[in-house]
């Protein structure tokens, strides 16, 4: 895998249980764990303030989550908005569910950003796209040093 930074990573297996285990890290850091997830910046996309929250235990679907996580989890997705939205990040979101085959669950805090409506018009119709665009077009330092800056406030704010 070509982390958001353009760095080769490497790993075997899932990739959600070998971030859990620590077996890579990204250059910008965890955002926030505790003993059942785990929330980072995307390692693939340098998009700024694009989070994904994990449960460690690996499942597929939403549904294996017991009901006190599915509120923990959403509990730490309504946090990380709040977070990027008072730090003026971004002001609206769209959350996305993965549920892919042979795929660890996790679930996608995707920003929305004007680029992103000048770009493609219908963000929810074109998000490999913008996934593309990003990846030829925001692998920067600058972009890169914001991104760690994110991540270094969600760490601090989230409590
Ligand atoms: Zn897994």
């Amino acid at each position: 895998m070509i982390n958001y930074a353009n760095e080769i990573v490497n790993f075997k297996g899932c990739p959600s249980c070998a971030y859990v285990k620590k077996e890579f890290v990204l250059p910008c850091g965890l955002a926030y764990e505790n003993d059942r997830f785990i929330l980072s910046q995307d390692w693939e996309l340098p998009i700024k303030g694009f989070f994904i929250v994990s449960p460690k235990r690996h499942m597929e679907t939403f549904s294996e989550l017991t009901e006190e996580e599915r509120i923990e989890i959403f509990r730490i997705v309504n946090k990380t908005i709040k977070i990027l939205r008072l730090n003026n990040i971004c002001d609206r979101f769209n959350v996305i569910f993965e549920e892919k085959t042979n795929t660890h669950f996790h679930i996608w805090i995707m920003p929305r950003y004007q680029w992103m409506e000048e770009l493609v018009g219908n963000i929810r119709d074109n998000i490999g796209k913008i996934f593309e665009y990003a990846k030829i077009n925001l692998r920067t330092s600058e972009n890169y040093k914001q991104i760690k800056e994110i991540t270094n406030i969600i760490k601090r704010e989230f409590i």
